[in-house]
Order: structure tokens, then C-alpha cells, then sequence
């Protein structure tokens, strides 16, 4: 008995049918849920190379292969399908509510493909599959479209949708749940969008049932109780990750100016603090299963960045790169930001970085006031900065030619102002620099969804995991560490877990628990190689799409190309190509098309997918 119903339900959005098959369990066992199964599907039902915004790309949702079995903080759901922003393959992932509503359902992965005639939204329960009219929710932000299915189809469902920056085919659109969840990376909401599918609502109460009922719960609750007592755990709970802002900006982590200065450039820096971000906070908030907490609501009761309820909070990645980045002092500010996003169905990562390109641009004369309808950008505006979001969010004004991302801005304000583009194939860059640890842009150069913190890295191992101290002094000698957390992260991440979860509990424990939820003989080793086989898989995607990352620049500022001249990463320069090499050796890739060498391939039983 494994955790899944093995179900699949596939919608073709033309013709408006649909139709439900059963996924063979030998599929699940070699690539989970969540993305890990979704890329096994889309290799044989779709051809990469197609139009990421046509009929032929596929958009998937499934929940990660532990969520509903109540495993801590194993609540995610991964949406999936070709990226129109890379190219490329593309995954995002929430947590909250949605994935573990899914599962209830009975259906653990549902396939979109084609494009509707008219707006539609998809809704799901245990008996039925409908795709209904949407007309009248096409227009409404995130907020309004959650409300309003919730509405018709009663408080228990749950909502994915997307809000006009998906409808406008956004780069940065992501999919919005719980009214401030957001999956998003990769562009996915502008793939819904192109299929004319405004939301997909989810409702059911069938349980999740376990190999080892019984152990399985003890080693649960066990687990749970050593979460409770991990002093990281304790600081997330209590404060989130506004903990972590004050003193990314101290080491020389956190974006400044465009990843361009360093903390002599805020003239505030007292202003931003967790203290002064728990002033705002009205709610705590856990995703389903988490008995760790991180989350919050806020609210802004007065004045010009003034909330009208109180919304999800804004996250430390949101915090630096709408604060920091664009040296924007306003606590308020950054909630108001966040919320506007999320409104929008925004990828707040993607939005603080092209605000930063756009302002560096203004500066330099390569944007005009004609290209802002007269909006003059300034570092640390926080009302321009406010503004420009909003015309991001509606497609208007610049807002038009930065919602189609920086590769468009470039082509149209001119190649000089590629050194502002701090994206590796056209996705900002998250919140964590390489000059501070060197481990980084390994993962945002050389992972199939480039530019994510969250895919594995030396940075950020895995619970449990040993590795050598490493620092930016000798780069050599990591690649070995280095995939064995970008397979473990996979691996971790495809079983629902969120990566707060999966960098505090020991993965050995998680595949002891494996074992007792599907009643399979997991080893650490059939786990990692499963995470390897996700991660190669997603790189062959890549390679079908006629893409590979050194075909892509790195942004040289990140690499300390010119070095920064002051503060804690002052005359930091990062190797990248040595870092690079090393990599391709040990993973098994050839030097020059990339390509895996046929023992990886077999060894990882994928050989019929080069
Ligand atoms: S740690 Fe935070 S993000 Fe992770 S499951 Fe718990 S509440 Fe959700």
C-alpha cells in the first residue's frame, strides 16, 4: 500500500474532455511526485521543443508523494510543464493547503493540455472532473478569483489560479493559492494562462493511507518532536524568515543595489529589522502538516502603503529583493509590495529584479520618462518603486516591456543594459549571492530551473548530510557534495517536503519513514539515485528543448566581475568555469553537448530518453 491513488487525470482543453488512467506503481517508485513524476510523464507525452505558450506544452500539477500522509511539512504541490521564461523545463511549487486537498480528491496528477476556446476552470472532486465556464472570473486578481470559487463551491475546496499576470502572459507569473501562496518560478501562470485556464478548485476528504500505519505514525511523531526542539526550527517558528534579513544584509548575502553595492549604500538600515516586521504581524500561519510554523499574515493599518486586510507576509526573498535591492527602507512598503504580487500572481523574485534592472537603466539614460509615462526611477523611491510594480502587474507602460522579462528589456533598451540583468536564462536571481558562498552559482547556473536557491547546494545542505567546511578561498573539490544535495534536495522535495524541512530533519530518518509509507525496501542510496535520475531527466528535457546552460551567460557582477570594493564579500571573484568543470566530470556530463554518458543513463534506467 503506497501513499498515492496512482491516478492521473488528463484534460484536453479544445475539446473540453478528459479522460483518467492509472500510472503504473514500478513509475512512481522510480521518480515520486510532484515534478519527480511529472517529468517522467511529459518526456513521453510531449515534445520539448514546442511553443512553451502554444497547445502542445503540457501544464501539470501533482502533490509531492508523502503529502496527505500528515508528514511534517510534506504539504507541497509542484506545478510543471515547459517554461516560456527559459526554454526550458519549468517547475514551481506552494505549500498551504492545495497540495493535501488534491490528494483528497484522489487524483495525483492532473495534465493540461491544449488551449481552450474560452476562459474555463477546472474543478475536481472525488466523483468528478468539470470544466466550467470562467468568463466572469477572467479579469480578477488572485484575492478576488479564491474568494469567489470559494464562493460557489463552498470554504472546504481549495483554488489555484492564476491573476492578470498569468492572463497577460507575464514571464513572471506564478499560480496562486491560499490567497498568497504562490508557485512561482518559471513562468508557469503564463502557461496557464495561454491554455485559458483560469483556476483549478479541488475538494475531497479520501484519506491518505500508509504501508506501516502504525510506525509510521510513531517515527512521525518522533520526528516531529526533534523539529520542535532544533533551535533553527524554534527561530523560524517564532519570527519566520524576516529572521534571516538583517543578517543576509551584514554578511553580504542579501542583493544591495542591484547585487552592485553593499550595506553603506542603505541609509536606513534600522529601518528593515525583524522587530520592525513583527510590528506588522496579525497571524501565524502553518501549512497543513508543519509543526514548525514559519508563516504569518500581516497588516499595514495606516498610512500610504496601507493594506485593506491583513495579507500572507512578505518572505525574506521577497523582503531583499523589493527592500535591499532596490535600497527601498519602508517595512511597510515591502508588505504592500508583497501583497500587490500577490494580487497580481507576481513571482516576487522576478519583480524585485527587474525593478532593480529598471532603475539601473533609468539611471543610466538607457530608460527614459518616456518608456515610464514620466515616472522617474530613483534608488529607494519607495513610491516609484510602488508604481512600477503596479504597471509589471497590469502590463502598462514599462510595465509592458518588463512583464515579458529581462531578455525582451534588453532586446529593446539596448545589449548595454544586459549587466543590469542579473538572471541566469532570464530568471532573477533569488536572494543569495554567490560572493558569500561560491556554492550557489553552481545550482543557479547548472540546475534545469536556473536561478533557485532552493535545488540543491553545498550553501544549503540536506538535514543529516556530511560535508567539508567550504568557503570561497578553495572551490575545488566540492562536486562530489555538491550532487549528492542537489540529488538529495530532488528526492526530498518531490515527497512534498518544503526546503525548511528538508535542511532540519535527517534524510536518513526520512527514508526510514519512506519505507514504512510505501512498504518499499528505500536505501539511502536507491534514494539519492532517485533524485538523480529527476534531476538528469529534467536536464534531458533541456537538451530535447535545444538548450543546455552553457549556451547562457552567468550576470559576470555576481561573479565579482568587477569585485566589489568594500564590505564583507569585497575582491570576492568566483571561478565559475572551474566550478563548472568539476561538475561535469563527476556527474557524468560530456564537456561540450552536455550530453550524459550512456553508464549514468543506464544506471539511472533512462537510457531510452537520450
Ligand atoms: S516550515 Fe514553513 S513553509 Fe515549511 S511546511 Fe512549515 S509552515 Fe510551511
Amino acid at each position: 500500500m503506497a501513499p498515492v491513488n496512482r491516478k492521473i487525470i488528463e484534460v484536453k482543453l479544445r475539446q473540453g474532455t478528459h479522460q483518467t488512467t492509472e500510472i503504473s506503481p514500478f513509475l512512481f517508485n522510480e521518480y515520486l511526485g510532484g515534478y519527480g513524476i511529472g517529468v517522467r510523464l511529459l518526456m513521453e507525452k510531449m515534445n520539448p521543443a514546442a511553443d512553451a505558450l502554444g497547445p502542445e506544452n503540457i501544464l501539470g500539477f501533482a502533490p509531492g508523494y508523502l503529502t496527505g500522509t500528515g508528514f511534517i511539512g510534506a504539504d507541497r504541490y509542484m506545478v510543471f510543464g515547459k517554461s516560456p521564461s527559459t526554454g526550458g523545463w519549468g517547475d514551481a511549487n506552494s505549500g498551504g493547503y492545495f497540495g493535501r486537498r488534491m490528494k483528497e480528491t484522489g487524483v495525483d496528477v492532473i495534465l493540461l493540455s491544449e488551449i481552450s476556446n474560452t476562459p474555463v476552470y477546472l474543478y475536481l472532486d472525488e466523483s468528478s472532473v468539470q470544466l466550467l465556464d470562467a468568463a466572469s472570473l477572467w479579469g480578477m486578481d488572485c484575492y478576488e478569483t479564491d474568494d469567489e470559487l470559494k464562493r460557489i463551491h463552498g470554504k472546504d475546496c481549495e483554488v489555484a489560479c492564476i491573476g492578470p499576470a498569468g492572463e497577460n502572459l507575464s514571464m513572471i507569473a506564478g499560480i496562486s493559492t491560499d490567497k498568497g501562496r504562490m508557485a512561482a518560478r518559471s513562468g508557469l501562470g503564463a502557461v496557464m494562462g495561454s491554455k485559458r485556464v483560469k483556476a483549478i478548485v479541488v475538494k475531497g476528504k479520501k484519506k491518505t493511507t500508509v504501508a506501516s500505519p502504525e510506525l509510521f505514525r510513531e517515527k512521525r511523531q518522533k520526528m516531529a518532536k526533534g523539529l520542535k526542539n532544533n533551535p533553527f526550527a524554534q527561530g523560524l517558528s517564532g519570527r519566520g524568515t524576516a529572521m534571516f534579513y538583517e543578517t543576509c544584509v551584514n554578511v553580504g548575502d542579501a542583493p544591495i543595489k542591484n547585487w552592485a553595492g553593499t550595506k553603506a549604500d542603505i541609509k536606513a538600515p534600522e529601518a528593515i529589522t525583524e522587530e520592525v516586521m513583527e510590528t506588522y504581524r496579525s497571524k501565524k500561519y502553518n501549512c497543513s502538516s508543519c509543526v514548525i510554523g514559519c508563516g504569518g499574515h500581516e497588516k499595514v493599518e495606516s498610512g500610504p502603503y496601507k493594506t485593506a486586510t491583513s495579507v500572507h507576509k512578505a518572505e525574506y526573498e521577497s523582503m531583499a529583493l523589493t527592500g535591499s535591492n532596490l535600497l527601498n527602507d519602508s517595512a511597510a512598503s515591502l508588505i504592500k509590495i508583497n501583497d500587490l504580487c500577490n494580487r497580481y500572481g507576481m513571482d516576487t523574485i522576478g519583480c524585485g529584479g527587474l525593478c532593480g534592472y529598471a532603475i539601473e537603466s533609468f539611471e543610466k539614460g538607457f530608460i527614459t520618462g518616456e518608456h515610464t509615462a514620466g515616472l522617474e526611477l530613483t534608488w529607494g523611491d519607495t513610491e516609484s518603486i510602488i508604481t512600477l510594480v503596479e504597471q509589471i502587474g497590469r502590463g502598462e507602460a514599462l510595465g509592458a516591456t518588463l512583464m515579458k522579462g529581462f531578455d525582451h528589456a534588453i532586446s529593446t533598451f539596448g545589449e548595454e543594459t544586459a549587466d543590469f540583468a542579473i538572471a541566469v536564462r532570464n530568471e532573477a536571481l533569488p536572494a543569495h549571492d554567490p560572493r558569500w558562498s561560491a556554492g550557489l552559482a553552481l545550482t543557479y547556473y547548472t540546475d534545469a530551473t536556473p536561478a533557485r536557491h532552493t535545488q540543491g547546494s553545498t550553501t544549503f545542505p540536506v538535514g543529516g548530510y556530511q560535508q567539508p567546511e567550504m568557503t570561497n578561498d578553495n572551490l575545488s573539490g566540492r562536486a562530489k557534495y555538491h550532487i549528492d544535495n542537489v540529488n538529495l534536495t530532488h528526492a526530498l522535495s518531490c515527497l512534498g517536503l518544503c526546503t525548511f524541512c528538508l535542511s532540519i530533519v535527517d534524510y536518513r530518518d526520512v527514508v526510514e519513514t519512506l519505507r514504512l509509507a510505501d512498504g518499499n525496501d528505500w536505501s539511502e542510496e536507491s534514494f539519492n539515485k532517485t533524485g538523480s535520475r529527476i534531476s538528469v531527466m529534467r536536464h534531458l528535457f533541456n537538451l530535447k528543448a535545444g538548450i543546455h546552460f552553457k549556451s547562457f551567460k552567468f550576470p559576470e557582477r555576481v561573479l565579482g566581475n568587477p569585485p566589489l570594493a568594500e564590505g564583507p564579500t569585497s575582491n570576492v571573484k568566483i571561478d565559475l568555469d572551474l566550478l563548472v568543470n568539476e561538475y561535469l566530470d563527476e556527474v557524468g556530463y560530456d564537456h561540450e553537448t552536455l550530453q550524459p554518458s550512456e553508464l549514468l543513463l543506464e544506471e539511472l534506467n533512462i537510457s531510452q530518453f537520450s
